[in-house]
Parts: structure tokens; C-alpha cells; sequence
């Protein structure tokens, strides 16, 4: 059983000495366990946050424990009334290829609703924090502004169709031409902006938000928000989601940042994890999935092969070389 461990913590960038490949037999099973062969692993910004020993809302990775993170696999032998041969399942057990689980720790997931990679992404862990985060904290109005960074990934993509369902003049900040015409054309947002190659960001809101700013869904932070704050219109919202910038930065980057802007104009700016909205996921999935089956959400995924290439995935998230969720494909279903 291959499996990936936290061989260091890292300073910075993490980068190969970070993980450690290692082999370990799975066990026999015992009463009430599943064996479960992986077929997607999902790599996420927040496991960088894990790779530090620091308070956080989730626990840190242990080191020379293998990384945990989202899952999808198929269950090979079962001693569980639970699940059978054959059920796909999905649970936290990461980067590995096997993995003998506790009953409880699985949950089944219908592979004939949507392709199975879809409960990683869009109707998982990232459509979740994109409904939540816009609807309960942004709750965007026909007619108002939304702009949201990190706009072409897994949160972002999603935030902006749920703002045009929602009838929001919707303009999405991402990396790459590609990414704006992915945004534009496909998507529907109103408008992109390529924050790599516009020098002045403040200029390129200002044109694309002429009404300003209602919404900010903030998935970067740092100088992409700097900009959007000078921007927002009395009574802003900002979901605070992430801040994808600043994960791997040795020193904390300090700057004149917002304060000013946010009491002139009575804005909230609220953080929050999709966790807080646990009680609610399935009202959450549901209408994802309902709106995926009338053809009002789109969705891609990027998705690499092999089970050897989850490290380089991972560090690829940095490197802004995906579009929609990225994934890695482990096994064939
Ligand atoms: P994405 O699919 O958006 O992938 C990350 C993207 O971030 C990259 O494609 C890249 O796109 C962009 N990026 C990377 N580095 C930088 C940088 N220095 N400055 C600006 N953009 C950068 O990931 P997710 O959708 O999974 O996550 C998006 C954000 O949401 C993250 O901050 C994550 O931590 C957060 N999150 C929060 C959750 C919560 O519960 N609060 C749950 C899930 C995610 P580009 O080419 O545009 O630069």
C-alpha cells in the first residue's frame, strides 16, 4: 500500500522534501471496517495550513503520518452490514491507496447522479463553501455588484454562476487569459480581470465595476484585495474564505490594507469555514445538484493522474495551473 506522508514541515513554498512516499500493508479487517481501494484524492489549499504545527480550525498534520484530505474510493472487501463490495464511498482518508476504515468514517455516494469526481468539487467540500459563504454571508441582491478573486477555481468558479442566478452584475478576478475567457464565455460572468497582466488593479474595477462593489467574495487576500476595497459601495459584504496569497509567506505581509475603507463605508467583512455550515450541507448539496441538472451551474475539473503526481498537484494550486477543482485521478472505477 503506497501511501504519502509529511517527511517536514515546511518554510514557505512546501516543495518535494516535503512529502515522503512509503509503503505499509494494510491490515486485516475487524468487525464493522471496510477496505476501500482510492480512486480520487482531492488536494486543497487548507492542507498547506495543516503542514504548519499552528492553532487552526482543523488539526495539523503529524509528521511521517500520511495526509489526510478528501477522498473518493471503492469499497474491495467489506465486514461491515453497512457497505458492499463494490459501493463507492467517500471520506477524509487522503493520500493512499488503501485504506482500511471504521464503518462510520464513509459515506455512499450515487455514481449514477453526476460523475463521482463531482462530490470533491462542485456538489462537495467546495460547491458547499461557495453556496454558504455567498448566499449566507454575502447574500447578493438582483442588480448588485459581485467580485470575486480566485474566480476561475473550485470556490470561485462556483460563487460567480450562484451570483448570476442570483441576477449580480458578476466580474471574477483569476491568473490567466485563459482563465478570463474561461470566465467570460463559458461561465457568463459579466466581466474578468487578468490580475497578472492589468498594472493597475484599482483602474480595471473601477471599469468593470461601474456601479462599484456590493459583494467581495475573497478567496486571496493581499494586494488583489487592497484593490477591491477601494471599491465597495456602502454596506458591502465580504465573505472572508480564504487567503490563498498569503499560505506561503515566510513573514506575514503587512500593508495599509482596509480598515479605513470598511468604516467609511459601514462594510462587513466576515470569515468563516464551510464546517459552520455542517447542519445545512444538504440543503446545500441539493440545490447544487439542481441546479447542475437545469444546466444553471457549469463546472471543470482538472484533473491529473497517478498517484504519483498528488505532491505536484498539490503544489500546483500555487501555480494557479488549474481551472474549476483540481483532483487527482488515483485508480480506475
Ligand atoms: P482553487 O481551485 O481556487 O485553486 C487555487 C487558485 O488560487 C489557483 O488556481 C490560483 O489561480 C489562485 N492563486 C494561487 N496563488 C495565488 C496568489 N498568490 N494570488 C492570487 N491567487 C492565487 O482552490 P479552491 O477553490 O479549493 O480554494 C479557493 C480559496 O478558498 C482558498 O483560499 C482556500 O483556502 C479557500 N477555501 C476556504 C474554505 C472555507 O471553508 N473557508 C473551503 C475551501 C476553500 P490564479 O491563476 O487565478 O492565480
Amino acid at each position: 500500500n503506497n501511501q504519502i506522508i509529511l517527511a517536514e514541515r515546511p518554510n514557505g513554498m512546501p516543495d518535494q522534501n516535503t512529502f515522503r512516499f512509503v509503503q505499509q500493508d494494510v491490515g486485516e479487517l475487524k468487525e464493522d471496517q471496510v477496505l476501500v481501494r482510492t480512486l480520487f484524492v482531492s488536494v486543497d489549499p487548507y492542507m498547506r495550513g495543516r503542514m504548519q504545527d499552528a492553532e487552526s480550525y482543523v488539526e495539523p498534520y503529524k509528521v511521517n503520518e500520511v495526509i489526510e484530505g478528501g477522498a473518493i474510493g471503492e469499497v474491495i472487501d467489506s465486514r461491515s452490514g453497512r457497505f458492499q463490495q463494490g459501493d463507492v464511498v467517500i471520506g477524509m482518508f487522503g493520500w493512499q491507496e488503501y485504506y482500511v476504515a471504521t464503518d462510520k468514517e464513509l459515506r455512499k455516494i450515487d455514481p449514477s447522479l453526476a460523475p463521482i469526481s463531482t462530490h470533491l468539487g462542485i456538489l462537495g467540500m467546495t460547491g458547499l463553501t461557495a453556496y454558504f459563504g455567498l448566499l449566507d454571508i454575502g447574500q447578493p441582491k438582483e442588480g448588485e455588484t459581485v467580485v470575486i478573486s480566485g474566480a476561475a477555481g473550485a470556490v470561485g468558479s462556483v460563487v460567480g454562476q450562484i451570483a448570476k442566478i442570483k441576477g449580480a452584475h458578476v466580474v471574477g478576478i483569476a491568473g490567466s487569459n485563459e482563465k478570463v475567457q474561461y470566465l467570460k464565455e463559458d461561465l457568463k460572468f459579466d466581466e474578468a480581470i487578468n490580475y497578472r497582466s492589468t498594472d493597475n488593479m484599482e483602474a480595471a474595477l473601477k471599469a468593470t465595476c461601474p456601479n462599484g462593489i456590493d459583494v467581495y467574495f475573497d478567496n486571496v487576500g493581499g494586494e488583489i484585495s487592497d484593490a477591491v476595497f477601494t471599491q465597495l459601495n456602502r454596506y458591502a459584504r465580504i465573505p472572508v474564505c480564504g487567503a490563498i496569497s498569503a499560505y506561503n509567506l515566510e513573514k506575514l505581509d503587512l500593508g495599509p490594507r482596509v480598515q479605513t475603507m470598511l468604516i467609511k463605508k459601514s462594510a462587513l467583512m466576515q470569515g468563516f469555514t464551510v464546517g459552520n455550515y455542517a447542519d445545512r450541507f444538504n440543503e446545500g448539496a441539493v440545490q447544487l445538484g439542481q441546479w447542475l441538472q437545469e444546466g444553471k451551474l457549469k463546472y471543470r475539473e482538472t484533473i491529473k493522474e497517478g498517484f504519483e503526481n498528488i505532491p505536484n498537484a498539490f503544489l500546483d494550486l500555487f501555480k494557479g495551473n488549474n481551472v474549476g477543482k483540481l483532483l487527482v485521478k488515483v485508480a480506475d472505477h
